[in-house]
């Protein structure tokens, strides 16, 4: 299942290697700011779609290939799993991936050179989407919800609802304090 598409040179997560290709030992760095793509991220936090991608990679080359090393730095935009606001943050990644010349023997799911290009993209989402929290957060601490009104603890931390509860209630908390004490005896 190999689905081959050209690489496209002028794309900013494809990246050119002609200089080092078959010159084990040699080694370029390239600095430049990519347009994330879509889908860059999972439903809960994610790369906005055209956002920039900080690239710091050093590509050196080597028997089997041209290794590509570096960061990328992103915008991650997230809706919190406790507090459902929507925050942003900035994150740096490490990418690490061997790319092999096209006769090389490698792993079926190994990446490739093809025509002297090398595609970035498969590598930085493996790198970013697999760190992605399922539950994100706005910040570690946050307090979430009030489970009774909905309203946001992070804003109000000491909201309570204790003069408010219904009669009916609160014998029946008194009931469940009472229980709670005959346990511990
Ligand atoms: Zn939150
Ligand atoms: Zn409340």
């Amino acid at each position: 299942m190999n689905q081959h598409h050209r690489l496209d040179a002028r794309s900013p997560l494809v990246l050119e290697i002609h200089e080092l290709a078959r010159r084990a030992g040699t080694m370029k760095e390239i600095h430049r700011v990519a347009e994330a793509p879509a889908d860059l991220g999972i439903d809960m936090i994610a790369v906005p779609q055209g956002s920039d991608i900080v690239l710091d990679l050093r590509l050196e080359s080597v028997v089997e290939g041209v290794l590509v090393t570096g960061t990328a730095e992103v915008t991650l935009e997230g809706e919190c799993a406790r507090c459902l606001t929507k925050f942003s943050d900035e994150e740096t990644y490490d990418l690490q991936e061997l790319y092999f010349y096209p006769e090389r023997e490698a792993e079926e799911d190994a990446s490739r050179i093809e025509d002297e290009l090398i595609d970035l993209d498969p590598a930085l989402r493996d790198a970013v989407v697999l760190e992605l929290p399922f539950t994100p957060l706005c910040r570690d601490d946050c307090l979430g919800l009030c489970i009774e009104c909905g309203a946001l603890l992070n804003d109000d931390p000491d909201h309570s609802h204790g003069e408010a509860i219904d009669s009916r209630w609160e014998k029946l908390v008194a009931l469940d304090v009472r229980g709670t004490e005959e346990k511990d005896n």
